[in-house]
């Protein structure tokens, strides 16, 4: 068929419009988020490798929209970074997870993501006190994860939010390790405490040597940092026990539990701790 190219001009900017439009509503709606409760944290566990035990959860935080149901945050983080208002939902991200894990059993870990405009200003401190203060959580049972983004913008600034975090005794995890362009350089500016290996490395284990060996040499290279190491997106059998066997700390992944609500959690703990 002979195409009009106008029309298809037309349509194009039809759905522009709509685009615009969605995205409009969308940061009215999240504005309102908050206050309306329709924020809610899902957590997924990570196990230690050396006993097969739940180390800790990640805190992964979830819209429950009153018309589009769940959304997923890689739909509303990235608009909540661009408006600003990543502050209010990360402030109420940081005091829910730590109200919640300060009811866990005091080995349980409860580690929440940062984005590197919560950082920024002199504003994180204070709200990491009072989160800390609120619920009562020992300070060593909260992990703080930040991409090597964090530390690209602002790093004066964000250095020293996050020394503040460490002298308080806060844990630093650095988040989707190798993903970036400079990762090794910031393992040089920042004594991190863990280094989170991304999916993508973790996940071509399965089919490619060199990724082992790049896995194995990352998990060597945080041991003589004194840094643990934690394989993201471990969803098979086989990928858990070749990261057992190199040594690795902790795994998490859809084949040790997908992210959950918090009633599945407590579930979880509960036949966990009588096993
Ligand atoms: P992330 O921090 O790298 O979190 C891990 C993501 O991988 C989660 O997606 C999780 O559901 C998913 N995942 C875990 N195990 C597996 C697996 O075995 N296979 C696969 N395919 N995926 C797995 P989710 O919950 O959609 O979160 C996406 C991203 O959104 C997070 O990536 C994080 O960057 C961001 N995010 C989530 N919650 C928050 C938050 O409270 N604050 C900020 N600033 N960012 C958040
Ligand atoms: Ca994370
Ligand atoms: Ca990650
Ligand atoms: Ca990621």
């Amino acid at each position: 068929a002979k195409e009009d190219g106008r029309n298809t001009h037309r349509f194009f900017q039809a759905d522009m419009g709509t685009a615009v439009n969605d995205r409009r509503e969308l940061i009215t709606d999240l504005r309102s988020a908050v206050a309306n409760n329709e924020l809610e944290l899902f957590f997924q566990p990570q196990y230690a490798l050396d006993d097969f035990r739940i180390s800790g959860f990640e805190a992964l935080v979830r819209w429950n929209h009153p018309r589009r149901g769940m959304v997923p945050p890689g739909d509303f983080i990235p608009i909540a970074e661009d408006t600003g208002l990543i502050l209010q939902v990360g402030e109420w991200v940081l005091n829910e997870a730590c109200r919640i894990a300060a009811g866990w059993p005091e080995d349980l870990r409860v580690a929440v993501n940062l984005s590197p405009r919560q950082l920024r200003g002199h504003a994180f401190g204070p709200v990491l006190v009072k989160a800390l203060s609120d619920s009562g959580l020992r300070a060593d049972r909260l992990e703080l994860e930040v991409t090597e983004t964090v530390l690209l913008t602002d790093s004066e600034e964000v250095l020293e939010a996050l020394h503040q975090a460490k002298s308080l005794g806060v844990k630093v995890s650095m988040d989707d390790f190798g993903t970036g362009y400079s990762s090794l350089s910031y393992l040089r500016r920042f004594p991190f405490d863990k280094i989170k290996i991304d999916q993508s490395f973790v996940r071509s284990m399965a089919y490619s040597e060199d990724s082992i060996s790049i896995v194995k040499a990352v998990i060597e290279l945080a041991k003589n940092l004194d840094m643990t190491t934690t394989a993201e997106g471990v969803e098979t059998r086989e990928l858990l026990d070749m990261l057992t066997e190199i040594g690795c700390t902790d795994a998490q992944g859809y084949y040790l539990g997908r992210p959950m609500p918090l009633e599945r959690v407590e579930e979880l703990i509960c036949n966990s701790q009588s096993s």
